[in-house]
């Protein structure tokens, strides 16, 4: 809510679009059973946040993350709202999860689960309603349980009732990549206008699908990854790692620590480390005002949804350091779900080159929009992705008569 009282600061927005932007439209709350490996069943607590559908069905991931609740559900769905907006895909914004650590889950268990929740919420989701897709400790085997148990309950198939599937479920080429690939035609389009050297020496906060990707692409781009980390710490190497060797570790040890021949770092020291450009890939509140003020990055891609606080927002729009910021730099995972979405309505298949070529024209246009009214009205990037979100919604919302 502060990020869009900063951007409607900057220039006059109708106050009753604006009232309606600060409400969701529809918070869902749900409990249900799973039977257990052991036998006995256990209660679990699921959520979906619809937020706004002015622009489309609402869209938005699935979380499954001890830490989940109805204001982190709302934040991000929110978020999402702007995000569909920035990059200019048919859809609003939403947001689900399940307060739960998948990995003390069996195979079994994280299915059972997966669908008991999707029973639970299968009247407020379809393909032209609502449509899920992966988010943090979700991936495209949970996609592939959503299609089945929805296409079950209904006798009918949908497979567009839900993105990120696997390709053989229905999933688009380059799915897999989108999110850290977006992030790279965005960085590409915005580190030009930096001090940012070529190579540059990168840090890569999170180590999933997200902060997996940037690495190897980032690295295969001729930047040096010099640190990266997970929920179980981190490692540097100041002349660069192998990010297929760290890969390769983490699936073998379940964590990038202990990486041979790299100094082993707390998840502080990394982000605060000196490189050129920082990478946070894992979780909300990482850059905050306590850190902001020793951070010696010249550029942040939050591929993560809200890494910085606000009050580390305006540290360091102070100190300079350019953020590009999650709504538009993580916006190739909804960009991709919509081309995903566009192949099941039609039963297409598209090559990977195709989707890429129609990623790149849909980050390019998003990032060249958000850096013109960051020049016009002489805000960071943030504020600019926000203006411009909030010239679509608004149009939007008063195209349909709402205000
Ligand atoms: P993921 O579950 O695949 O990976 C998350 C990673 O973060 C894991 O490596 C985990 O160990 C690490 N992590 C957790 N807590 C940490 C901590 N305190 N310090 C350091 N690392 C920590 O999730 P993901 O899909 O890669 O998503 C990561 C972020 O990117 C989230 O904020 C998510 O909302 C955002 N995002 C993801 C996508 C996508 O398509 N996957 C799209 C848009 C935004």
């Amino acid at each position: 809510m502060k990020q869009l009282d900063d951007a409607a600061a900057v220039i006059a927005f109708d106050p009753a679009v604006f009232e309606i932007l600060r409400h969701p439209q529809r918070t869902v709350e749900t409990t249900f059973p799973v039977k257990m490996d052991d036998g006995a069943s256990r209660i679990f607590s699921g959520y979906r946040v619809q937020y706004s559908n002015a622009r489309g069905p609402y869209k938005g991931g699935i979380r499954y993350h001890p830490a989940v609740d109805m204001d982190e559900v709302m934040a991000l769905a929110f978020w999402m709202t702007i995000k569909t907006a920035v990059v200019n895909v048919p859809f609003g914004g939403g947001k689900g999860g399940v307060t739960v650590d998948p990995k003390k889950l069996s195979l079994g268990e994280r299915e059972r689960m997966t669908r008991a929740f999707i029973r639970s919420i299968d009247d407020i989701i379809g393909s032209k309603k609502d449509v899920p897709a992966p988010d943090v400790g979700t991936g495209p085997e949970e996609m592939a349980w959503i299609a089945d148990e929805v296409s079950r309950l209904r006798g009918v198939a949908d497979p567009g009732v839900v993105t990120g599937k696997p390709i053989e479920a229905g999933g688009s080429e380059g799915r897999n990549k989108a999110t850290a690939q977006g992030g790279m035609y965005a960085l590409q389009a915005i580190r030009a206008a930096g001090d940012v050297p070529s190579p540059a020496r990168v840090a890569v906060q999170g180590f999933g699908n997200a902060g997996q990707w940037i690495a190897r692409l980032l690295a295969e781009g001729g930047d040096l990854v010099v640190g990266v980390s997970d929920s179980k710490g981190g490692i540097i190497k100041e002349d660069g790692l192998d990010v297929a060797a760290v890969t390769s570790h983490k699936e073998a040890t379940g964590s990038v620590a202990g990486f041979p021949g790299a100094k082993t770092v707390t998840n502080a020291e990394l982000l605060t480390g000196e490189r050129d450009i920082l990478v946070p890939s894992a979780l909300e509140n990482q850059i905050t005002a306590e850190n902001a003020p020793r951070l010696r990055a010249k550029l942040i891609l939050e591929l993560a949804n809200g890494p910085t606080t606000p009050e580390a927002d305006a540290i360091l729009r102070e100190r300079g350091i350019i953020v590009i910021p999650d709504v538009l730099a993580n916006a190739g995972g909804v960009a991709v779900s919509y081309l995903e979405w566009e192949q099941n309505r039609t039963g297409a298949h598209w090559p990977e080159s195709e989707v890429l070529e129609r990623l790149a024209t849909i980050m390019s246009e998003a990032t060249v929009a958000v850096r013109e009214r960051a020049l016009r009205y002489g805000v960071d990037f943030r504020r600019a992705a926000f203006i411009l979100a909030l010239e679509r919604l608004s149009e939007a919302i008063k195209s349909k008569g709402w205000v």
